[in-house]
C-alpha cells in the first residue's frame, strides 16, 4: 500500500524539470529537484556579459506560446511582458536585404518571380498540412526540391538548413522543416492576426527565480550544485539517487529530464535495448558568442545569413529587447549550430572572437570592432535531437522498463521544433503516465534483483 504523498525525485533544473516539479506539486506530489549547475534554467539561464546581466542564449516569447504564458500568469509576469514586431534580414551575396512581409517578399532580389511562387507555396501547403508522419519519410532536400525547385532550394534554403543543422541537414527529413513553418503560422492557428515577439523585462533570470521561490512556496526542494551520477532501484522498490559527491538521496519514482544519452549514462540498470536507444539519439549542439557593443547593428531580430559565415545566423537581441535593460548597449548573439565531430568544438574562446569579429566586419560595413564591449562564448553539445528519418519510431518512450522510472526529454518532441513552449507541453503531456499506479507486486528488476520480491512504494 502506498502512504502518504509519493515522493518524486526530479533530475534536471531546465524548464521542463522545473515545469514537472510544478505541476506534480499541484496534484499533491512531494517532489524533490537535482540540477547539476549553481542554478536552475538550463539553456534557458542569464549570465554576466561585461557589466550586464541577460540570457547565455537568445530567447524570445511568441504570443501564440499560450503554454509558456499560462505559466507566465501564475508567475503573475504575463502582464508585464512586452511586446512588438520585429524585422528579419537576409544576407545574400553581400546584400542586407528586409525580408518582413509580403513585400519585402515580392521584391527579394535574388529570386525571379516563378522561384518566388514556388517558395511561397512551399511556405504555405506546409503551413496547413498535418502529416508530419509522412513527412518524417522523406529527406528534407528532396521535399524542399520538389516543391520550391533546385534553384531556390540551392539559393535560399541549402543556406538556411546548414545554418541551423550543419553538416546534418543531409540526414534530417521533412518534418523538421515542417515544424519550422507550422511554429511561423502557430499565431494564426491560435487566433491572432498576425505574430508578435516578446520578452519579459529582466530576461529568463527574472522568469527563473520567480519560479524558483513559487516552487518553494509549493514546497518543492529545490536542490542546485547536485549533479547525479547514478540512479537505481533499492531493494524496497524505490529509488537511490547517487550524486557526484556520492551523497544518495532516495524517492518513490524519479523523473529523469536530461538529454537522452546523458539519461543512457545515470541509468545503468536500463536494459541494453533502453540504454542503445537513449544513446543513439543523435543531438546538434552550439556555440553561442555573446557580443556586447556600443551601437546597434542592422535593426533585425534575425538576420540569415545565406554567405559563407563562420556563424550562421545573427540575432540583434536589443531590436527587440528595450536597449536601456542592458545600459544602452547593443546585444548580438552568434550562433554556430554543429554535429558531435565538429573540429569548430576545440577552437578556444580567443580563436573564435577572432573570427567572429572578422566576419562581422566583413558582412556588416558599418560595425566596428572597436565597438565590441564584451564577448563571450557558450559551448553545449546536446541542444535538440536531430529529426532524421523515421524519428519518431525511434524516440525513447517515457515510462522505462523499471517501474517507477520515467524519462521525460525534449528528445521526445517529434513534431515541433525545440523552444520553450513544447518543453512545456511535453512536460504537462506526460504527467498523467508518471502518476499512474505501479503494476502490484513490481516486476524484478536489474541485473542482482530478486524473482520473486513485492516491490511497494512505502513513506519516504
Ligand atoms: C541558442 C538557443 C536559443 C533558443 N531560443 C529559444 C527561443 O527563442 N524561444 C524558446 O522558446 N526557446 C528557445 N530555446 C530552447 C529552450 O532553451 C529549450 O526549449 C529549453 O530550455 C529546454 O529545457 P530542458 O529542461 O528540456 O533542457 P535543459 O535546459 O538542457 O535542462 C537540463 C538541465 O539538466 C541539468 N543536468 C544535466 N546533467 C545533469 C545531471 N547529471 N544531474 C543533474 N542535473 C543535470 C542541466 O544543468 C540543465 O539545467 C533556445 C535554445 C538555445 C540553445
Amino acid at each position: 500500500m502506498e502512504t502518504g504523498p509519493l515522493h518524486f525525485g526530479v533530475i534536471g533544473g531546465g524548464l521542463l524539470g522545473l515545469t514537472l516539479s510544478l505541476r506534480l506539486a499541484e496534484r499533491g506530489r512531494r517532489v524533490t529537484l537535482l540540477e547539476a549547475s549553481d542554478r536552475v534554467g538550463g539553456l534557458a539561464d542569464a549570465w554576466e556579459l561585461g557589466d550586464v546581466a541577460w540570457d547565455r542564449h537568445y530567447h524570445v516569447t511568441l504570443m501564440s506560446d499560450s503554454r509558456l504564458r499560462a505559466i507566465l500568469a501564475e508567475l503573475q509576469l504575463d502582464d508585464q511582458m512586452r511586446w512588438s514586431r520585429t524585422r528579419t534580414g537576409f544576407l545574400v551575396d553581400g546584400q542586407l536585404t528586409s525580408m518582413s512581409g509580403l513585400a519585402d517578399f515580392l521584391r527579394f532580389p535574388p529570386l525571379r518571380f516563378i522561384d518566388k511562387l514556388r517558395l511561397g507555396w512551399t511556405i504555405w501547403q506546409a503551413s496547413r498540412r498535418d502529416d508530419w508522419q509522412t513527412l518524417e519519410q522523406i529527406p528534407v532536400a528532396d521535399w524542399l526540391i520538389k516543391h520550391s525547385g533546385r534553384r531556390t532550394f540551392n539559393q535560399i534554403w541549402l543556406p538556411l538548413l546548414k545554418a541551423k543543422l550543419g553538416d546534418a541537414w543531409q540526414r534530417t527529413s521533412a518534418a523538421f522543416i515542417w515544424a519550422t513553418i507550422q511554429r511561423m503560422y502557430a499565431a494564426r492557428r491560435t487566433g491572432l492576426k498576425y505574430e508578435m515577439f516578446g520578452y519579459l523585462p529582466g530576461g529568463y533570470a527574472r522568469l527563473l527565480s520567480a519560479f524558483q521561490a513559487h516552487l518553494q512556496t509549493l514546497g518543492v526542494d529545490v536542490c542546485v550544485n547536485r549533479p547525479v551520477r547514478r540512479i537505481e532501484r533499492d531493494d524496497d522498490g524505490g529509488y537511490a539517487v547517487t550524486g557526484a559527491d556520492g551523497e544518495v538521496s532516495t524517492f518513490d519514482r524519479v523523473v529523469v529530464t536530461l538529454p537522452a544519452p546523458t539519461a543512457a549514462r545515470v541509468c545503468p540498470q536500463l536494459s541494453e535495448d533502453e540504454i542503445a536507444r537513449l544513446a543513439d539519439v543523435e543531438y546538434l549542439g552550439i556555440i553561442c558568442a555573446s557580443v556586447l557593443m556600443k551601437k546597434p547593428l542592422a535593426g533585425y531580430y534575425v538576420t540569415n545569413i545565406t554567405d559563407a559565415a563562420p556563424f550562421t545566423g545573427v540575432i540583434e537581441m536589443t531590436a527587440l529587447v528595450d536597449p536601456a535593460e542592458l545600459g544602452g548597449r547593443t546585444l548580438v548573439y552568434l550562433p554556430k549550430y554543429l554535429t558531435a565531430e565538429d573540429a569548430a568544438w576545440s577552437k578556444s574562446d580567443d580563436e573564435v572572437r577572432v573570427e567572429f569579429i572578422a566576419a562581422l566586419e566583413r558582412l556588416f560595413p558599418n560595425f566596428d570592432a572597436d565597438d565590441v564591449l564584451a564577448f563571450r562564448v557558450s559551448r553545449v553539445r546536446n541542444v535538440f535531437a536531430l529529426s532524421t528519418l523515421n524519428y519518431s519510431r525511434r524516440v525513447p518512450p517515457i515510462e522505462t522498463s523499471s517501474p517507477g522510472l520515467f524519462i521525460v526529454t525534449s528528445a521526445q518532441i517529434v513534431n515541433g521544433t525545440l523552444n520553450v513552449n513544447e518543453t512545456i507541453r511535453q512536460a504537462e503531456s506526460s504527467l498523467d503516465t508518471l502518476c499512474q499506479p505501479l503494476p502490484h507486486p513490481l516486476p524484478a528488476f536489474g541485473h542482482d534483483a530478486p524473482a520473486d520480491r513485492e516491490l511497494i512504494a512505502r513513506p519516504r
